[in-house]
């Protein structure tokens, strides 16, 4: 008894590889309007974090987030950071945002 059996050659399906897309927010941090602003910030309030002083890598941060409708280009949303403080706030902010999930 003989059955026939047809194989199919499997289509091994192929993954491709994710590469971890740059989110939208962080193609924002990229882009020229921002980087030119945060250099002309620099340039004007000196390229030091506002908040404790400190110099060397400054970023600039929104004092109310993009997420939560804060002007992108908006100086006066704007804060000269450094990295300490702007991952200290970005945690505090996390920590704010799951709290106040319902
Ligand atoms: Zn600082």
């Amino acid at each position: 008894m003989t059955r026939l059996k047809m194989l199919m050659p499997r289509l091994s399906p192929i993954k491709p590889k994710l590469k971890a897309l740059p989110k939208r927010a962080e193609r924002f941090y990229q882009s020229p309007e921002w980087r030119g602003l945060v250099k002309q910030l620099k340039a004007e309030r000196g390229a030091f974090c506002e908040r404790c002083g400190a110099g060397g890598r400054i970023i600039g941060d929104h004092i109310v987030e993009r997420k939560d409708g804060g002007a992108e280009l908006d100086p006066s949303n704007i804060r000269l950071m450094c990295w300490p403080c702007h991952n200290a706030k970005t945690a505090r902010e996390r920590a704010r945002r799951a709290v106040s999930k319902p």
